[in-house]
């Protein structure tokens, strides 16, 4: 059985993690805020607060931002659900923009458009969460221009991204948005078992979300409604959350990023084979553009069903009972059963509607053999010929 996606460790990353059981801290030690400055020098960053997930990222950079009852936050419907829930957890309602047609990001053309008719409409956004596909930067910068055009905050979902690049300059600096999030589940690009970091360059953001990550305590005394009562003293401030990530969990983060070199190196390699094995076929590739590095977290291809002699779920089950565990990134979200209860329009978008038609995630992982990735072409191959 050959996975989508699969963690690599090795003894370095063991030892990371053996050395803090042996430690006088398994929690709030040192090693969160070494990896926080480590996420900090690795994406260009000012502040990194490290969390348990990359959902409970997403949750407190909402709230951080100021979503609430009554707001509205957009995102793509190409995602996990993750990307939207955050915004549900905070009160806000949600709605989707669609994809591009060639990255499957954001559209940034459908993006506009939404906004002038919800200009008029008086339902602008609060927030808007682009999301970056298999790890290739949406347009970020017509993203940035429009938020100051329509006045709304912008969190850049980059779970899949960590060690892609847009401009040249690495995801996460924040450049064209408020917060961005990181994921280190294990299929993604580095892992800390569970885990997520927010990168954002802004002093009040960071402080806000890591008291949100605890419980909404606070040991600054600055920020006390009156002096401190002693040594011992602290203020909660507002409703916060256990949302810490453990010395352990950071520890391997530490090691992990130290290969992400090498891991972008072997999945850009990877990327790139299956490129030209696939050339002539009746498949779209993932197209690239001019401004991104991807971090190649998926390789997604589409069927040319016209040119394909069998249905998506066919080609679908036949790469699964071929032991190719290829899956599928993403059902659009509007078609959950849980939003469409809550949603009060019909939201099917076209080009969302199409790609799930079409789309297939093969296998890409780091520690991946040619002899695998071969497998995996050769199945492809015979079953759409
Ligand atoms: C994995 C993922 C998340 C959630 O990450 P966790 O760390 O598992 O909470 C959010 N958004 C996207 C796009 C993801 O792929």
């Amino acid at each position: 059985m050959i996975p989508y996606g699969k963690q690599d460790i090795n003894q370095q990353d063991i030892e990371a993690v053996v050395k803090v059981l042996q430690s006088d801290f398994l929690t709030q030690g040192p090693q969160v805020p070494l990896f926080e400055a480590a996420i900090n020098r690795t994406v260009n960053s000012q502040y990194a607060v490290a969390v348990n997930s990359a959902t409970s990222a997403l949750h407190i950079a909402c709230l951080a931002l100021g979503v609430g009852k009554g707001d509205i936050v957009w995102t793509s419907p190409i995602t996990f659900v993750a990307s939207a829930n955050c915004a549900l957890y905070c009160g806000a309602s949600v709605d989707f923009v669609d994809i591009d047609s060639e990255t499957y990001n954001l559209s940034p053309i459908e993006l506009e458009k939404k906004l002038i008719v919800a200009k008029q409409q008086n339902k602008l956004p609060k927030v808007v969460i682009p999301v970056h596909l298999a790890g290739q930067s949406c347009e970020m910068q017509k993203i940035h221009q429009l938020s100051l055009e329509y006045n709304f905050k912008i969190i850049e979902d980059a779970a899949h991204g960590i060690g892609g690049k847009y401009q040249d300059k690495p995801i996460g600096n924040c450049r064209y948005s408020d917060i961005t999030v990181f994921s280190f589940h294990p299929v993604k690009i580095v892992t800390t078992a569970e885990g997520g970091v927010a990168t954002t360059n802004c002093p009040n953001l960071s402080a806000s979300m890591q008291r949100l990550r605890s419980h909404g305590i606070t040991r600054d005394e600055s920020l006390m409604t009156e002096p401190s009562h002693g040594d011992w003293y602290y203020q909660q401030l507002e409703l916060g959350f256990n949302y810490r990530m453990s010395d352990l969990h950071a520890a391997l983060g530490i090691s992990q990023l130290e290969r992400l070199t090498e891991f972008i190196y072997k999945r850009n390699k990877l990327a790139k084979d299956y490129s030209e094995a696939f050339l002539g076929l009746p498949l779209t590739l993932p197209q690239q553009h001019f401004d991104t590095n991807s971090s190649w977290h998926l390789y997604i291809i589409r069927l040319q069903l016209s040119d394909v002699s069998q249905t998506h779920r066919e080609v679908f089950s036949k790469l699964r009972r071929a032991g190719i565990l290829v899956n599928l990134h993403y059902i659009p979200i509007y078609k959950q059963p849980y939003y469409k209860k809550i949603s009060s329009v019909n939201t099917a978008l076209p080009q969302a509607e199409h790609y799930y038609e079409e789309a297939i995630s093969i296998p890409i992982y780091p520690a991946m053999s040619t002899s695998q990735q071969q497998k995996i072409i050769e199945a492809l191959k015979n079953i759409i010929k």
